[in-house]
């Protein structure tokens, strides 16, 4: 059946490729009766298509809360986006190579020309200079220099704004491979798209898409883990249970990380009157929060993604979590209550007890909501989680949904002991909470 996460792709897919079948369907790629008039074509379409998803990749990077759900999630719509990305790179790298290909069979010369033409054509420049500007700020991507900082990747992402007006000021006027109208449309519509989006994510949600908070509490939960606890300056977020956010603190006290966004899941459950977040220490931004101060402002935005699907519905689960992979079901854990029995198996995978954190209040709903079980996995004295522990563990397994959520390779060796276990792959449902 054709899923509502299912919905968002299916559109970029017809949308990326719409542009293409409009020059071959006007022969504006062709004719095709030579060697070299094929290697025009191919480098006309990569250029169409390398524009295509460029844009594209512009327009869903805009975050707006809600529009992931149609993409599976806001994780799976940023890897959408770096597929788009990279794929664009490489058939706009593949262009110009192509077209000069295709002119070499006539003299070298030839192929200089289209290469390297005379500065009147400035819009060829144009192309040249977006390729230049692409080649900047995704380098760090394609870790071609080693591992990016989080922080110069972004930073560097925005030059992605250059490229897209360079990019588009070379494919207007030229104006070959998309017949006239088509081209003035196509290019200039989703140029302009493009570049809203992309200044509405630089610049303008920074004021129209976030809500003021408060630190109202710093709870201490264990070694380089905290929760803070936020109060709304207005209206409280409406979220689910398992949903993340934006976190942008602005405590004047921070070493760092003052006014940078951060995701992380809510840990609280949406019955309350505050907002819950537990943050481990993980880098530079995560170290600092651990003293955050007591009224200091937040701006939070979001709701985005979730591993649950939306509406409640009564279902046998299985929860994996690994480490601070805990919070997406501490949200649901501190939704639940005694008088509403639950069908719920929680494993927390944790490296030893000192890590384990959050267990009291773990093992007392384990107490009190009748069908939520708890059972700890200690990595350093089991070694990685198994299909012989899942299974001795939670004998019924196969007939859960089961959500993972954790570190990578937690993610993927879980998987893998799931489906060595017999748990079909569409029941197993996982959000990791790294994306570089
Ligand atoms: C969907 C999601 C939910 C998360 N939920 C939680 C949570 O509940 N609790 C928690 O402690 N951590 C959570 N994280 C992880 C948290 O966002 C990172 O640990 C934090 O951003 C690291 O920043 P840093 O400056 O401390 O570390 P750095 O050393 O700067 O970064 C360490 C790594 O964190 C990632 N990262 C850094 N900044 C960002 C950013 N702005 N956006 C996306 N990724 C970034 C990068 O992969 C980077 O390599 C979540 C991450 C994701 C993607």
């Amino acid at each position: 059946m054709f899923s509502r996460r299912n919905i968002g792709s299916a559109a970029l897919a017809i949308l990326g490729f719409l542009p293409l079948a409009i020059a071959a369907g006007t022969g504006s790629l062709g004719p095709f009766d030579s060697a070299a008039a094929w290697l025009g074509g191919l480098g006309r379409a990569a250029g169409i298509l390398g524009l295509s998803f460029f844009l594209l990749a512009a327009i869903i990077s805009v975050r707006l809360p809600g529009v992931d759900a149609h993409f599976g999630g806001l994780t799976r719509l940023w890897n959408i986006h770096h597929a788009l990305g990279a794929a664009s790179f490489l058939l706009l790298m593949g262009h110009p190579l192509l077209l000069a290909f295709a002119a070499a069979g006539a003299s070298p010369r030839a192929a200089a020309a289209v290469l390297f033409p005379g500065p009147g054509e400035w819009s060829v420049w144009a192309g040249w200079a977006a390729l230049a500007v692409m080649t900047a700020f995704l380098a760090p991507t394609f870790s071609f220099f080693g591992a990016p900082d989080y922080q110069r990747w972004k930073s560097l992402h925005a030059l992605s704004g250059a490229a897209l007006v360079l990019g588009v000021a070379h494919a207007l006027p030229l104006g070959r491979s998309l017949p006239g109208r088509w081209g003035a449309a196509i290019w200039a519509g989703g140029g302009a798209l493009a570049l809203l989006s992309f200044a509405y994510r630089m610049a303008i949600a920074r004021f129209v898409g976030r809500k003021s908070y408060r630190v109202c509490r710093v709870d201490a939960i264990g070694r380089g883990v905290v929760e803070l606890s936020l109060k709304p300056d207005g209206e409280l977020l409406a979220y689910r249970p398992g949903q993340f956010v934006y976190l942008t603190p602005l405590d004047d006290g921070l070493a760092r990380g003052r006014g940078e966004e951060h995701p992380y899941t809510v840990s609280s459950s949406p019955r309350e009157p505050v907002l819950r977040i537990a943050i481990k220490d993980l880098g530079d931004a995560t170290h600092a929060l651990q003293t955050a101060a007591v009224g200091s402002r937040a701006l939070v935005e979001g709701p985005y993604g979730g591993i649950f699907p939306p509406g409640e519905k009564e279902a046998r689960e299985l929860w994996i979590a690994g480490g601070i992979g805990l919070t997406p079901f501490l949200g649901r854990v501190r939704g639940l209550s005694a008088d509403r029995p639950a069908d719920i198996h929680l494993i927390y995978c944790v490296q030893d007890e000192t890590r384990a954190h959050f267990l009291q209040e773990l093992e007392g709903a384990a107490a009190k909501v009748p069908g939520f079980k708890l059972t700890m996995h200690f990595f350093a004295r089991e070694g990685p989680l198994n299909a012989a522990f899942l299974r001795s563990r939670c004998p019924d397994l196969r007939g859960r949904d089961v959500y993972v959520c954790g570190p990578i390779p937690l993610i993927d060796g879980a998987r893998r002991e799931l489906r060595g276990a017999g748990v079909p792959a569409s029941r197993i449902h996982s959000e990791d909470l790294a994306w570089l």
